[in-house]
């Protein structure tokens, strides 16, 4: 069965869009530890990040860099923090998100955002992208 990514990629269930290539998708967290946080995901889909080939891998890398620079700009915070988790989703995805404080990082609190205010990080991340 198509994981839960793979349908958002493919359209069938709604997300608020960064970026996409040929071989990547980035696209807002719907529970974010802060506003801003961000998924990089591979299109093909596996399980574990280091089960990934050596290429997607370093692709993979390479695409969160670019939306993390422009998340980094859009949003204000002291640093992005990247972390690869993986036990809800099973499809590999690299979290980006905006630190202020260790809180941020522990994935224990959350923010609440309205729909406009998704819609509005959303622009202003794809706006830095270069
Ligand atoms: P992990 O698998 O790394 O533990 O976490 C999965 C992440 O995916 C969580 O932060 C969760 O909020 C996010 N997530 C789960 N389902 C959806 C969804 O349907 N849409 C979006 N945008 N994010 C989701």
């Amino acid at each position: 069965m198509a994981s839960i990514f793979t349908k958002i990629i493919n359209g069938e269930i709604p997300c608020y869009k960064i970026a996409e290539d040929e071989n990547f998708f980035a696209f807002l967290d719907i529970n974010p530890n802060a506003k801003g946080h961000t998924l990089c995901v591979p299109k093909s889909e596996v399980d574990k990040i280091l089960d990934l080939d050596e290429s997607t891998y370093m692709g993979l890398m390479a695409f969160s860099r670019k939306i993390g620079k422009a998340l980094e700009d859009a949003v204000d915070c002291k640093r992005v923090g990247m972390t690869v988790i993986g036990l809800e989703v099973p499809h590999v995805h690299v979290h980006l998100i905006p630190l202020n404080s260790m809180q941020d990082a522990t994935f224990q609190h959350k923010v609440a955002m309205a729909p406009e205010e998704f819609e509005d990080i959303a622009k202003s991340i794809r706006s830095k992208i270069e």
